[in-house]
């Protein structure tokens, strides 16, 4: 693997796979984050006096038209990008209705140090995530050096993700300056971490996160669970939990984690208490409760108060953290609050020194409705992605390049 920020591009055609997934409403982009995270890449290249190739994809086209056939590829097309980021980078952007035609290629090798040509979306063609080696070899053609700056799709072994690295030398394919920062985020947490290094964990399933929690078993001192999936626990414990949220089939395995923690050293914190409702809505009224005596009909949707300041102590005197996951449902005002306390949490253990990952969606969500994306460590963009990373899997785009 060949170092992005060292290697001069002048003269050369650069191939880089961006994440372009953005929304996008009516042709009207609603959040640009992905596109605005790919320029650096971009602009080093143009910098360096190479041209730049961007392949991306965009929606699921071949499964929605086949559900919704009044949809057409056209209701797909990445075009709309190609003016929003011929803004943001202040030049020309060239267009190719096709990723593999004639035209493409013509593009491509017309290009003149300085410009840029956006390819159409790479799913147009099932070939893409099938990881078709001859789609792959087709748009190898297309840049002399390969750039996967899409880490958000790392986790997928797709033609332009992971197949088409085999057709560049070592030398000659690298990661772009996104994806290099959240591999070095992911590696400060799982592998340079200093200790006592805590990893948050919240959100809706023990089963969406079991794998993560196992495998963080063997690297963190403490874990915190929180959110709704932490009603699982209480109740395998033999707790009272009303009508919170629970998987009555995933008893035996919350057992199973807390006496693997146990044998491993690693402290699992649970939420003492709840902020509890009556119902799952914002009018819903509310009060707190232990978490293990939660009254019949009533649900836990947020930590209480003494779980805040439990979590908060444990947070503050960690170097390393890790948060994936809401601790309640932030999404509505009246359980915001202890998903709120720890991000500030998190926020002032930064400040004094730790270094904090926040990855996954909704915990994203949270410190970007909170403010607080500025004020920790590293926001990662890539959910998936980075959950299979935690999860302790190799991801097929970031092997693909280490090869
Ligand atoms: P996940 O995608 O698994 O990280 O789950 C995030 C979702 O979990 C958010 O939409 C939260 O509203 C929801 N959530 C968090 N805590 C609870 C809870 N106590 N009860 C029900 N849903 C919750």
């Amino acid at each position: 693997m060949a170092s992005f920020s060292s290697h001069n591009f002048s003269g050369h055609k650069a191939l880089i796979r961006v994440d372009f997934n953005v929304p996008i409403k009516n042709g009207v982009i609603t959040d640009d984050t992905r596109i605005r995270a790919a320029l650096p890449t971009i602009k080093k290249v143009l910098a360096d006096g190479g041209s730049v190739v961007l392949m991306s994809h965009w929606g699921r086209p071949l499964k929605d038209i086949e559900k919704k056939p009044n949809l057409t590829l056209a209701d797909f097309t990445l075009k709309p990008v190609a003016a929003h980021l011929a803004t943001l980078l202040g030049t020309d952007v060239q267009f190719a209705d096709d990723c593999i035609s004639d035209d493409a290629a013509q593009k491509a090798a017309a290009l003149q140090p300085g410009q840029v040509l956006l390819l159409e979306n790479l799913r147009y063609y099932k070939q893409e995530e099938k990881g078709d080696v001859d789609f792959a070899a087709k748009l190898a053609k297309l840049g002399d050096v390969y750039v996967n700056d899409a880490f958000g799709t790392a986790h997928r072994a797709h033609a332009s993700t992971a197949i088409i690295a085999q057709f560049f030398p070592g030398d000659k394919k690298m990661f772009g300056l996104c994806m290099e920062g959240e591999v070095t985020a992911a590696e400060n947490v799982l592998h340079n971490n200093k200790k006592p290094f805590t990893a948050i964990i919240g959100g809706a399933k023990v089963s969406d996160k079991i794998l993560i929690i196992e495998n963080l078993l063997e690297k963190a001192t403490d874990i915190i669970i929180g959110g709704g999936m932490a009603y699982t626990f209480f109740k395998a414990e033999g707790g009272h939990i009303g009508s919170s949220l629970c998987e009555d089939d995933r008893l035996d395995m919350a057992l199973d984690l807390i006496r693997k923690a146990d044998e491993k050293g690693v402290t699992i914190h649970l939420p003492a208490d709840s902020i509890i409702a009556d119902k799952f809505a914002a009018d819903a009224a509310t009060s707190s409760s232990l978490s293990s005596e939660v009254p019949a009909g009533w649900m836990g949707l947020d930590i209480g108060n003494m779980a805040i300041a439990h979590f908060k102590q444990v947070i503050s005197q960690s170097k390393t953290i890790l948060w994936n996951g809401p601790m309640g449902v932030f999404e509505m005002d009246k359980f915001q609050h202890g998903t709120k306390a720890i991000a500030e949490a998190v926020v002032e253990a930064t400040k004094h020194g730790a270094y904090s990952l926040v990855g996954g969606g909704d915990s994203v969500a949270a410190v970007n409705k909170f403010g607080f994306a500025d004020k920790v460590s590293y926001v990662s963009t890539g959910g998936g992605a980075m959950l299979e990373y935690f999860e302790g899997k190799e991801l097929p785009g970031i092997a693909a390049i280490n090869k």
